[in-house]
């Protein structure tokens, strides 16, 4: 069977310019070819709408929030329409706010920082470490990797039916997996948390960037992202979602932009009265063409259309994941199974195979980047190769010689730039 056989020709739109298309890079072999970005799972290609967005605005860029002369005026507008256009992209509802934040894993650490005491967090052990990690100062009770959408369900209401009502509890889970790119049943779980007085924050690092996200209709409380998984550059993420907890919290940095007034005390100490916006967690000068960024990759992937994106994604999942069928020494990584709805995201191992020179050979011999490893997910990929991954005995790659970098996976990934 072909890859063509097996994936009936389909008309999907055509892929969103990004930065780095037409780069090309050398071969071993000789000669040089286009660079394929695969890894857009770690990082996606900047849009070029992006970038070009960016470029206009950067001659015109001026302190934040403080200036009182036009550029700085400009610049703050510039900056809180990025939030009123991140809130609108997640669909927030009206007491949501938006904090800009420097990624998911600081986005998730901000929101573990503002955990009301005694609060019991459940995770699953299948997570991304950066929302398996920031919780480890609560209470944390970590789920075992479910093998199917309704089981991850089952097992979260049986945790959560044990737990004290009375507490306040919080329930981390992922949209959509970074390594099998398998999508989450986030709707019913955020519903089996409510229904058990748990409040529920949605890892939308590799949903996000495609999938909608809707706030209102996931019905979750809050949600992480992070600017260069969804086709803006590095530095910039997100926290969308309940006030209340952030609104009390210590903030996340003590500084200016965060305080609004402090006072000397009569027996020498200070006083400060915090911020209770958005504002209480974003001290220091903020990182404004990150969120300008952000707010413009919104707007492109909405004018796009997630109908389209999303279309044009599932050929491309299909046609790789045919072409991977065709080679019996490959395996693909799955919790869920071959129906498992997921994303452009896609890892396997390679009988015979150590994976981090295979994927060092895609490089090297065809220009294909993609990446190889752990994926930060230790204990998922334990699971999932049934065995300890720092062994690669058991997955049909040789023994790391010593002092090797030891790696289990290859992962590729793609979207809608690709
Ligand atoms: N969550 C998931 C599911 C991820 O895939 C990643 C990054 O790969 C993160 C969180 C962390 O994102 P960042 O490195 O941008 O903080």
């Amino acid at each position: 069977m072909s890859v063509s056989t097996a994936v009936a020709e389909q008309s999907v739109a055509e892929p969103l310019p990004v930065l780095g298309r037409d780069v090309t890079v050398p071969l071993v072999t000789g000669g040089e070819v286009t660079y394929a970005a695969l890894d857009y799972a770690a990082s996606a290609p900047a849009l070029q709408r992006v970038w070009d967005d960016v470029a206009a605005y950067a001659p015109y860029y001026g302190s934040v929030h403080r200036g009182a002369g036009y550029l700085s005026q400009l610049s703050t507008d510039l900056f809180e329409n990025a939030r009123k256009t991140v809130a609108e992209f997640l669909d927030c509802r009206d007491e949501d706010q938006v904090v800009f934040t420097r990624s998911t894993t600081d986005s998730l650490n901000l929101l573990a920082a503002a955990l009301p005491a005694d609060c019991q967090v459940y995770v699953f052990e299948t997570e991304h470490h950066a929302s398996l990690l920031p919780w480890r100062e609560a209470r944390v009770t970590y789920l075992d990797a479910p093998r199917t959408p309704a089981q991850a369900v089952a097992t979260l209401e049986r945790a959560l039916a044990e737990r004290d009502p009375a507490g306040p509890a919080l329930v981390c889970v992922t949209g959509a997996s970074n390594v099998t790119g398998e999508l989450w049943p986030v709707r019913e779980l955020a519903a089996a948390a409510h229904a058990h007085g748990a409040r529920i924050v949605l890892d939308a690092a590799q949903l996000a960037p495609h999938h909608p996200v809707s706030l209102r209709e996931l019905d979750v409380d809050w949600v992480a992202f992070s600017g260069h998984k969804l086709y803006a550059p590095f530095g910039a993420g997100v926290l969308a979602g309940r006030s209340d907890w952030l609104r009390t919290a210590e903030p996340y940095l003590a500084g200016g932009g965060a305080s609004r007034k402090v006072s000397r005390r009569s027996d020498g100490g200070v006083d400060v009265e915090w911020h209770d916006t958005a504002a209480r967690h974003e001290a220091g000068s903020p990182n404004v063409i990150g969120a300008y960024s952000i707010a413009s990759a919104c707007k492109a992937l909405t004018e796009a259309g997630f109908d389209a994106l999303v279309a044009r994604e599932r050929y491309l999942i299909d046609t790789v994941r045919a072409g991977l069928a065709e080679v019996p020494e490959v395996r693909v990584l799955s919790l869920f199974g071959d129906d498992a709805a997921r994303v452009g995201v896609i890892s396997f191992v390679v009988e015979g195979w150590n994976s981090s020179h295979f994927a060092a050979a895609l490089s090297a011999e065809y220009g294909i980047g993609v990446r190889d490893g752990l994926f930060c997910a230790h204990p998922l990929l334990r699971t999932l190769l049934g065995s300890d991954p720092q062994s690669q005995g058991e997955c049909g790659a040789p023994e790391a010689a010593p002092g090797e970098k030891s790696l289990n996976a290859i992962r590729v990934s793609f979207g809608a730039g690709t």
